[in-house]
C-alpha cells in the first residue's frame, strides 16, 4: 500500500502552521500535525487534521507519527531569535534528537520525501563580518564555521539528510531559510525575531504614548527578511523539484535594522526616539541571500517587498496586542 499521509511536525508553530494551512487549502486529504505544545496553544489548528501533542525528541513518538506517512515536513525545533539562541546553545543542539529520530522513523516507515528546514545560521561566520553585505551563496558553508549551537546542529542535520538520501534512497529536500516573518508567528515572550519584535515595540510605544524604542546592537546590521508566503511557495516548489542539495530560501532585499525600524514606523504613522543596546545579542554584522541558485534551479525567487510583508505582519501583531490588552484570548 502506498503511504499517503502527509506529516507536518512543529505544526503548532509559525511556519509549520502555515504549511498545514496551505496543504489543507490545496486539498491535501490526509494531514497529520504534531507539536510539543498543547493543541490549544497552536497558532493555527484545524479540526479536519489529525492533530497530536507529542515530544519528538523521543524515538517512540517519532515511530508512531511516521506510520503510513509518505511525506514529512520537519519544522519541529526548540528555537527563537538571537536573544534565545545565543543563550540556549545546549537546547538548540538537542534538536538533533528530533531530526535523528524523525529521519530514522521516516526511513523505517518507508516515507518517500522528507523536507528539512535549515537556516542561514549554517553559513561561515567570516563571510558575515562587516556591514558591507555580500549575499551568501550555498557554497559559503565549508570549511564549517556556523553559528555556535543552533547553526552547528542545523549543519549536522543537513548532512544527515544528505546521507539518508545517499545510503537509504530517501528523497530529502533542504532549504536554508533567511529570517522568515509574517502573521501567526511568535511576537513576544523572548523567542521572537527582529521583525516581530520591532513591530511589537513600535505598537507598545504608540499605545502607551512613550515614543521611545530600544534597538539591539547599533542598528547597522544588514539582513534580508523573507515573507511567509514566499517561504511556503519556495518549499512547495523545492518539494516538486529534483534539487537535492541545500538551497537558499530567502529574500535578497538587504536592509539594516534601522531601515526595518523606518518601515515599521512609517506603517504605524509614528517617529520614535531610538536608543541602542550595544551589549544585546545582535547576531552577525551582515547577512543576505544570494538567489542565483534558486532562480536557476526553480525559476523563481522570493519577491514580496519588505514594506508589503511588514504591513500585513504589523496588522496581525497589532490585533494580537490589543486583544491581549483587553484580556481576550491570545497566543504568544
Ligand atoms: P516555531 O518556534 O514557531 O515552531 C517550531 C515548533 O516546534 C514550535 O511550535 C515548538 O513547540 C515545536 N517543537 C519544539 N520542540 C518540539 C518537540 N520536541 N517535539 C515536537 N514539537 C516541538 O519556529 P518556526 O519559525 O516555525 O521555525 C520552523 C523551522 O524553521 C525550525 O526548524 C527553524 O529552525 C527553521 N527556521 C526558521 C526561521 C525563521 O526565521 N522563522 C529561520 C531559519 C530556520
Amino acid at each position: 500500500m502506498v503511504a499517503s499521509t502527509v506529516l507536518v511536525t512543529g505544526a503548532g508553530g509559525f511556519i509549520g502552521g502555515q504549511i498545514v494551512a496551505d496543504l489543507r487549502q490545496r486539498g491535501e486529504p490526509n494531514l497529520r500535525a504534531v507539536d510539543l505544545k498543547p493543541i490549544e496553544e497552536w497558532y493555527q489548528c484545524f479540526d479536519d487534521v489529525d492533530n497530536r501533542q507529542l515530544d519528538l525528541r523521543l524515538r517512540s513518538p517519532c515511530m508512531d507519527v511516521c506510520e503510513g506517512v509518505g511525506v514529512v515536513y520537519q519544522m519541529a525545533c526548540d528555537m527563537g531569535g538571537m536573544g534565545f539562541i545565543e543563550s540556549n546553545k545546549a537546547l538548540c543542539m538537542l534538536n538533533v534528537l528530533i531530526n535523528t529520530h524523525l529521519l530514522e522513523a521516516a526511513n523505517v516507515c518507508g516515507t518517500e520525501s522528507f523536507f528539512y528546514a535549515s537556516s542561514a545560521c549554517v553559513y561561515r561566520a567570516d563571510k558575515q563580518r562587516g556591514y558591507d553585505v555580500t549575499p551568501l551563496k550555498e557554497d559559503d558553508v565549508y570549511p564549517a564555521m556556523p553559528e555556535d549551537g543552533y547553526g552547528w546542529e542545523k549543519l549536522f542535520s543537513e548532512r544527515m539528510c544528505r546521507h539518508f538520501m545517499e545510503d537509504f534512497g530517501m528523497r530529502t529536500r533542504v532549504a536554508r531559510f533567511h529570517n522568515v516573518y509574517g502573521p501567526h508567528g511568535t511576537w513576544d515572550g523572548g523567542r521572537e525575531k527582529a521583525p516581530a519584535a520591532i513591530c511589537r515595540k513600535v505598537i507598545e510605544a504608540k499605545v502607551r504614548g512613550d515614543h521611545r524604542i530600544e534597538i539591539w546592537g547599533d542598528g547597522n546590521q544588514g539582513r534580508s527578511f523573507t515573507y511567509i508566503d514566499d517561504c511556503i511557495e519556495g518549499i512547495r516548489r523545492l518539494m516538486e523539484s529534483s534539487v537535492s542539495d541545500p538551497i537558499n530560501l530567502g529574500s535578497s532585499e538587504t536592509v539594516s535594522i534601522n531601515d526595518l525600524v523606518d518601515v515599521v514606523e512609517e506603517i504605524a504613522g509614528i517617529r520614535l526616539e531610538r536608543t541602542y543596546k550595544l551589549d544585546a545579542p545582535k547576531g552577525v554584522d551582515g547577512r543576505s541571500s544570494d538567489n542565483t541558485m534558486i532562480i536557476e534551479k526553480l525559476g523563481w525567487a522570493p519577491s514580496t517587498s519588505l514594506r508589503d510583508g511588514i504591513e500585513k505582519t504589523y496588522a496581525w501583531i497589532f490585533d494580537q496586542y490589543t486583544a491581549r490588552e483587553k484580556g481576550l484570548a491570545h497566543k504568544v
